[in-house]
């Protein structure tokens, strides 16, 4: 972190910041120029509130060189993280395909679903059974009774389940699921990441609507900060000007991470377009986009779905999608020199 100090600075209130500063565990490294005087923080900056610095009278200017987040940081953890999900692995060049559908309704819904999903080539099952939906009068979820059939659908299939949590005082019903899902509006739920930086268990941590790459990854770094390093996270689309589609999905964000974190970064291209048309497009071109995985909305019937239907793509597109995915992925792979 560089401070860039006003003209003439204080004597006493720049001693005042430079004990701070030594105080947080930083060395100092000043230089005076003709002009400015730049003092130059070294150490560990992440503790360093870089607004407090600022809004300091003698100081013109600060700049932070190093990321605020440390764990999520490739930098100091240059290999890929890699994470087991029972007999399948997410990140490292493989390619995890997550699917099922937005909520789990009916047994005989969940088990169909996931018996086409599996004959597909799904490599774990979704399903919400805490929705958290726009209106208070929409479903709500089979809360649950929804983590139940959920398991039940994994004793049928083998699939690892995936389903989000609301509030951490869900947790004990959480005990038996494989991932468990932070959605885009709790992505800055503190309390809740907190918490689940305690867990032993993967978390599938969604982008918030309108959050920027570094506000995800220091939501990464709440749980990973916790001591749980094992953080996957999946970009659901944006808000931007445009309202055609349900969302803007930004797909530079894959390489992006890729470059900024070790973690593994899936897409969701069902939230992100709200329509199943566009969803095997854009599930394609974030495998070629080089994404470690996908998670989408698959339901039996969709019109008559409980949330999501018009996103949601019927288990024959599924079929047809996975087949090119996998196909792709393999080229990619094979010419990742390229
Ligand atoms: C979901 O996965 O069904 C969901 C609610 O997603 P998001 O948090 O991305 O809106
Ligand atoms: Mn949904």
């Amino acid at each position: 972190m560089i401070v860039i100090l006003k003209n003439n600075p204080d004597k006493s209130q720049l001693d005042s910041l430079i004990s701070w500063i030594k105080e947080k565990g930083l060395q100092v490294h000043m230089s005076v120029g003709e002009n400015h005087t730049v003092l130059g923080l070294i150490g560990d900056t992440s503790k360093i509130d870089i607004d407090l610095i600022s809004a300091l009278d003698i100081v013109d200017t600060v700049k932070r060189v190093q990321e605020p987040y440390k764990n999520a940081n490739r930098k100091f953890h240059p290999e890929d993280t890699v994470i087991k999900v029972r007999d399948t692995q997410i990140g490292g060049g493989n390619l995890t395909v997550i699917a099922g559908p937005c909520s789990v309704e009916s047994e005989k819904q969940i088990i169909e679903i996931a018996r086409a999903v599996k004959a597909s080539g799904a490599t774990m099952l979704r399903g919400g059974a805490f929705k958290p939906r726009t209106s208070p009068y929409s479903f709500q979820g089979l809360c649950g009774e929804g983590i139940e059939l959920l398991k039940l659908a994994r004793r049928e299939t083998g699939l690892p389940i995936v389903t989000e949590i609301m509030d951490a005082s869900q947790l004990p019903l959480f005990e038996d699921v494989d991932v468990i899902q932070v959605g885009a509006r709790n992505m800055q739920n503190f309390n809740l990441l907190k918490e689940l930086g305690r867990q032993d268990k993967p978390i599938l941590l969604k982008r918030g609507l309108s959050s920027t790459y570094e506000e995800w990854l220091m939501s990464a770094e709440y749980i990973m900060s916790g001591g749980n390093e094992k953080v996957i996270l999946c970009e659901r689309g944006i808000r931007t000007f445009e309202t055609y589609v349900r969302n803007t999905l930004d797909l530079t964000s894959v390489p992006v991470l890729r470059q900024l974190t070790h973690l593994p970064n899936i897409i969701d291209p069902s939230h992100a377009t709200g329509r199943s048309a566009f969803v095997p497009p854009m599930a394609l071109a974030a495998v070629a986009a080089g994404a470690d995985g996908l998670i989408m909305e698959v339901h039996n019937d969709p019109p008559r779905a409980l949330s999501d239907g018009p996103q949601s793509i019927r288990p024959e597109v599924f079929d047809a999608l996975t087949k090119k995915l996998f196909a792709l992925h393999s080229f990619m792979r094979e010419n990742s020199q390229g």
